[in-house]
């Protein structure tokens, strides 16, 4: 029986703020105008917002309900910080934060692909160029669409020269590609990671809960070393308990990625970790269901797809069986009540026919 649902966001900023990048980060962000919207809707549909610990409690002793809802956000973005948690304070919203500490502590530089603040600086270098070079040749950003196309061949050659010279730093990798640019790593990581001070002052609202995203934010269902897979594991919560001051128990699979030695590893050093939900049967690449806490799936939260009105039921339908959302609707027409000797049925459909039958 699954109870309820965790959302997932990964960075909240308005649409023309510098955190977008030509549409790339578009599937990763929301409005903080748009996150609220759906905690209003939710919670007008009836949904409990819950921390995580609070949601897995629930699920033990079965008192969860389907309309559960556990906020998580990945990463570090600052953006969370300076837009996502007044929303939260706002409306008294739970949420939890896992957050990959090499991206507090360095940003890109030890990670295998230019993200977070190195995919930024990438992308405004891309954006105001209209030619770049990369080994000797021409790539061409002159257009919207060269741009995008730009990006992705940046981001595989970073990707394909870390595994050619895994001892290069990110920094190192992006002055070659960028000879001629000054390139302000300091004032990037500043700009779209918290701090350890924004995640200790986060940390001490009661509403928020710090998790590990792991060390590097690689894929760790990939890594074959397992020393360093499990380094993953206890050196993120090492650095995130020692900085923020509160002992650390949820994590977060990088890439929702994970298999039976990250498993073994999460559930050695960890009371919970997230997962994603699967699109479909078909999709083999996350879970689909799964009341295991340590493989939770999670929907997420997108302001430019295709979506029901409101993250509350109607989105919470595909985390259910059939069975089991016939069963939550069946509880939303038919309620019985036991008021002293008296018992309620209340009938209440479509709102319009049985109105009146509210107050019977
Ligand atoms: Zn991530």
């Amino acid at each position: 029986m699954r109870n309820g649902i965790l959302w997932m966001l990964h960075r909240v900023a308005p649409a023309d703020s510098e955190h977008l990048i030509f549409g790339l980060d578009s599937s990763l962000r929301v409005s903080p105008d748009y996150l609220e919207m759906q905690i209003i809707r939710a919670k007008e549909q009836g949904a409990r917002f819950l921390s995580i610990d609070d949601f897995l409690a629930n699920k033990r002793d079965g008192t969860g309900r389907p309309t559960d809802v556990c906020i998580t956000i990945d990463d570090g973005f600052k953006d969370i910080y300076d837009y996502a948690f007044p929303v939260f304070k706002r409306q008294n919203a739970p949420f939890v934060f896992y957050v990959a500490s090499d991206f507090i502590d360095t940003g890109f530089e030890h990670c295998l692909k230019p993200e977070a603040d190195g995919m930024q600086m990438m992308a405004d270098v891309i954006l105001k160029r209209d030619v770049l070079v990369l080994n000797g040749k021409k790539v061409y950003a002159g257009t919207a669409a060269e741009k995008q196309a730009a990006f992705s061949i940046f981001w595989q050659a970073f990707a394909a020269q870390k595994e050619k010279t895994p001892e290069k730093s990110g920094h190192e990798i992006l002055r070659a590609f960028f000879p001629d640019e000054n390139l302000d790593f300091e004032g990037y990581r500043k700009r779209y990671l918290c701090s350890w001070n924004d995640l200790k002052e986060m940390a001490k609202d009661p509403l928020c809960t710090i998790g590990s995203h792991g060390k590097t934010h690689q894929w760790l269902s990939l890594m074959k070393d397992k020393d360093a897979l499990e380094r993953e594991f206890t050196e993120s919560k090492k650095r995130i308990e020692e900085n923020i001051g509160k002992e650390i128990f949820h994590f977060s699979y990088p890439y929702g990625q994970y298999n039976n030695s990250v498993l073994a590893c999460a559930k050695k050093y960890y009371r919970s970790a997230v997962a994603i939900r699967a699109a479909g049967k078909t999709d083999r690449r996350f879970v689909l269901t799964s009341d295991d806490a340590y493989a939770l799936p999670r929907i997420s939260v997108q302001e430019n797809a295709v979506l029901p009105l409101y993250l509350g039921t109607s989105a919470l339908r595909p985390t259910y069986t059939g069975a089991e959302y016939a069963k939550h609707l069946f509880r939303k027409v038919f309620n019985f009540e036991r008021k002293g000797r008296k018992r309620v049925l209340t009938v209440f459909f479509l709102k319009i026919k049985f109105k009146t039958r509210k107050d019977a």
